[in-house]
């Protein structure tokens, strides 16, 4: 998915790119433009404060919570701003601040501790957990606080320093994050650095980083994954989705509609494990329609300040344009637009709320992720069909099954080709909880201990169990 890159300036490499507000479309602040030729110093003097960060796990934990008590304490300052460069209304901005927060904690606290391997041979063998040094992690805009502090937090943790690159669309609350936190954190073991496709290529691919954790697009994913193959180095991948969410006969329509809503449109649909696709029977299908399109016409779209506002507006004018045009092509294909269905005829990039009914399952909107205020509703006969639809995309992020019959529900949403399924619920994740797609959708394993694991590498000792064997 294409982000706004930075401008440059006539003849030569501008220092700072402009950063637009998307609920008026119009530039607000600025911030650096990044020499990608800047990342060998900044690599090297992440790998001089590791020295440091690794040796000492306790001042670790104590420096972890310190920041995630500094992060709650300038909530005032980071979620205005960063509902000013991403859009999404204050309270959910908040929101993203508390769970910045709390990653920090959880992960301080976390031990990885150290395993004996008892294999019936007469050696004591342990594995004892060690970090891999400097780490990548470049992170898109939707959630930029909540997503970078799902990769800082385990890495440093963990013991490693890491080169933090947010996306050009959203770079200016985590600088200011950076700030808070340099505090409580030794100076060059989080650096943050901004700029657009060629940073993020260079960051990948330097030999001086040890583990690359990415969340963003699928292709992004690829070069990503080829740029890091490059220097043999980690490599972990959260990417797209087309979470679909599976209503059983026995759901009550009325009473899921809301949380079903918000699970497509929360964060405007940008959110990779949204639902973006609804698979409801034949005999309730236009119920649902209806349901969800009373709350898309209702809902309070505007700018995210605003604290009436329930949606903001999409981040960026590539992302609007992206929604606008699987719209068209779904309207055109033959769907029905039951709610919204166009831009919003005002500044800034808002979209209407819109659900579709009557979508062939070969439009673009079902079998691509729209990522925006648009949510597809498709009608089926029988769950196998309405299962086989649910899998047969090549994304595996999440999926829901929606039911008053939860022992069924369950047993279908066992069958759920992703990483996480919900049963009357979507997009609920707890930070013990490993989080990882599949097919398309991500390499490798996030979220709990796993996510700790991830940033670690184990280091095996054996010795003789008895001084005669010596
Ligand atoms: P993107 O892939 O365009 O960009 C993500 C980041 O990668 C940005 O910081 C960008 O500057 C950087 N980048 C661009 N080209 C690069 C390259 N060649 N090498 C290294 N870095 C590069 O994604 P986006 O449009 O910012 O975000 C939306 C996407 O993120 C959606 O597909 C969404 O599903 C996905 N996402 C996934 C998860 C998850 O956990 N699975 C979470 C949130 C978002």
């Amino acid at each position: 998915m294409p982000t706004r890159q930075p401008t440059r300036a006539p003849g030569g490499r501008a220092e700072c790119f402009d950063v637009l507000d998307p609920a008026t479309g119009e530039p607000f602040d600025e911030a650096p433009d990044h020499d990608p030729d800047t990342l060998d110093a900044v690599v090297d003097a992440a790998h001089v404060a590791w020295r440091e960060w690794r040796s000492d796990p306790a001042t670790r934990t104590g420096a972890l919570l310190a920041a995630a008590d500094d992060v709650e304490a300038a909530g005032a300052d980071l979620a205005p701003l960063l509902t000013r460069e991403q859009g999404k209304p204050l309270s959910e901005s908040y929101a993203e601040v508390a769970r910045t927060a709390a990653r920090l904690r959880y992960f301080a606290e976390l031990d990885p501790g150290s395993q004996p391997i008892t294999d019936g041979r007469p050696v004591r063998s342990e594995i004892r957990w060690r970090p891999l040094g400097p780490v990548a992690a470049i992170v898109p805009w939707n959630f930029p606080l909540q997503l970078a502090s799902a990769k800082f937090a385990p890495a440093l943790a963990a013991g490693n320093t890491v080169v933090l690159k947010p996306s050009p669309c959203t770079p200016l609350a985590t600088r200011l994050l950076g700030s808070v936190l340099s505090s409580a954190l030794p100076e060059d073991v989080l650096t943050i650095v901004t700029g657009g496709e060629p940073l993020g290529a260079r960051l990948a691919s330097h030999p001086g980083i040890r583990h690359v954790t990415f969340t963003g697009s699928i292709p992004t994913g690829r070069a990503v994954a080829e740029s890091a193959a490059a220097s043999l180095t980690r490599a972990t991948l959260e990417l797209g989705g087309n979470d679909a969410a599976v209503l059983l006969e026995d759901v009550d329509v009325e009473r899921v509609a809301d949380r079903l809503f918000w699970a497509a449109f929360r964060n405007c649909g940008q959110v990779c494990m949204a639902v973006k696709r609804v698979y409801a029977p034949a005999r309730i299908y236009s119920r649902v329609v209806e349901a969800l399109a009373h709350r898309a016409r209702t809902v309070v779209v505007g700018s995210g300040l605003d604290p009436v506002s329930e949606l903001g507006p999409v981040n960026n004018a590539d992302q609007l344009a992206r929604v606008e045009r699987y719209t068209a092509q779904a309207l055109s294909d033959g769907a029905r637009a039951a709610a919204g269905g166009h831009r919003l005829d005002r500044p800034g990039y808002f979209f209407a709320p819109t659900i579709l009914a009557d979508v062939p399952s070969t439009s673009r909107v079902v079998t691509e992720e729209q990522f925006g205020p648009v949510l597809p509703v498709l009608p089926y006969t029988s769950v196998d069909e309405a299962v086989e639809a649910a899998n047969g995309t090549g994304f595996g992020l999440g999926g829901s099954v929606w039911g008053t019959d939860l022992d069924r529900a369950e047993a279908i949403a066992d069958r759920l080709e992703c990483g996480t399924a919900w049963i009357n619920h979507h997009a609920e994740l707890s930070l013990a909880q490993p989080f990882a797609g599949v097919k398309e959708s991500g390499v490798g394993v996030a979220g709990g201990p796993w996510g700790l694991y991830g940033n670690l590498r184990p280091f095996v000792v054996h010795r003789p169990d008895r001084p005669e064997e010596a």
